[in-house]
């Protein structure tokens, strides 16, 4: 199946999992599905192959609970597709792919659990390579490790979240070259929303660079952390979009990004790591009428991905960090183009990466 530009929403229609798994398998051009239930552990798991046209098909396994099989297979399916579109516009060897596990309201033998999925991604013989992603971390990977060969990110490589932020850090520094025609950071006002594994690193990070922090989170312990440690002002998960500042960095939830917030926001660029931060690609165009400069999410937080293969393929980490700051290069490169054809960046960067998928 041809890949096509999703331009169209999909309706949605509560629990009705086949239509969302073909309407969505339709419009994102897949690829095949696979479902796994295993009695003993509750394993009840999706993984999604969008493409492996470029390479084996690589992406994180996400445990979360959900009310709904529909949504996990939404899920699955709508990452899946950006693995795809990460891979192919970072030049990386790998399709897109996404394993969604329903978390169980209890895991009795967590060991015994991720030993069954080790066994459900060999099974697909190196189509899929599977890494961490929320709700999962590298011991969980070093128990797949014994199951297959299929697998990244285990503890021996380490958490993805300090190279995806170094990605982000890039992208907000391309993004204020172009945007604000400065070379630095100093005294550069970011708010950034949510202060986990990643919005903890970049803080850091932007922190080293003199930058001012603006940060919230529905964890006040994180929060905290980041104000003794970087000296970020807080404030509340609803006041972050109403905030005077020059980068808000969505590094939380996705689909935030929607009509109604983004009518609110007082910044000049948008720039963090969350997937899927719009709502709806068309949104995009929202943005681009207000001014703001969107730094497209799945090339800004590809550190991650560009880490789990370099682990994967080569195991030189330097070659990765290269990788990374090349992130810089190529959002420039969209900024430009975008500017000059009076496109929304985030239609450029899907345009792009499509074309290298065919
Ligand atoms: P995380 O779970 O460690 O952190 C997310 C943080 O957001 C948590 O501290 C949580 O309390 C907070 N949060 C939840 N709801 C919130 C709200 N309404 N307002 C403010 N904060 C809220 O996850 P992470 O690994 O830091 O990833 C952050 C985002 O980046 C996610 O969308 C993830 O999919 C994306 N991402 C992460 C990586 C990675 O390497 N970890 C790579 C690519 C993309």
């Amino acid at each position: 199946m041809d890949v096509q530009k999703p331009t169209k929403k999909i309706k949605r229609r509560r629990h009705d999992s086949s239509d969302i798994l073909f309407r969505y398998a339709h419009l994102l051009g897949f690829g095949e599905f696979h479902v796994k239930f295993d009695k003993e552990t509750d394993l009840k798991a999706i993984i999604a192959i969008h493409n492996t046209k470029r390479g084996p098909a690589l992406g994180g396994c996400r445990m979360v609970p959900y009310k709904a099989t529909a949504r996990a297979l939404e899920d699955a399916l709508r990452l899946a597709f950006m693995m795809s579109l990460k891979a192919a516009i970072t030049n990386l060897p790998h399709g897109g792919a996404k394993a969604v596990l329903i978390k169980p309201a209890i895991i009795s033998n967590r060991e015994a659990y991720f030993e069954r999925f080790g066994d459900f991604v060999n099974e697909l013989n190196g189509r899929y390579i599977t890494a961490v992603d929320s709700g999962t971390e590298p011991a969980d990977m070093d128990i797949v490790s014994r199951q297959t060969s299929y697998v990244t990110c285990t503890t021996q490589g380490g958490d993805p979240a300090p190279y995806t932020a170094l990605g982000v850090r890039r992208g907000i520094e391309a993004a204020v070259k172009f945007k604000l025609g400065r070379d630095d950071l100093e005294g550069v006002r970011v708010a950034i929303q949510g202060a986990g594994h990643v919005g903890y690193e970049l803080a850091k990070g932007l922190h080293q660079l003199g930058a001012k922090l603006t940060m919230c989170d529905i964890n006040d312990i994180a929060l905290e952390r980041c104000a003794q440690e970087f000296g970020a002002e807080l404030c509340s998960p609803e006041e972050i979009y109403d905030l005077k500042a020059d980068v808000f960095a969505p590094c939380a939830l996705g689909s935030t990004l929607n009509l109604n917030t983004i009518k609110r926001l007082k910044v000049k660029i948008v720039a963090g790591s969350a997937n899927n931060q719009l709502a709806h690609i068309q949104f995009g165009l929202a943005m681009q009428e207000r001014g703001i400069l969107y730094a497209p999410d799945f090339l800004i937080n590809a550190g991650g991905l560009i880490q789990a293969s370099a682990l994967y393929v080569h195991g030189d980490i330097q070659k990765a960090h290269e990788q990374i700051n090349n992130i810089y290069e190529t959002l420039m490169e969209i900024f430009e183009r975008s500017k000059k054809e009076k496109i929304p960046t985030a239609d450029i960067a899907e345009t792009i990466a499509l074309e290298r998928l065919k």
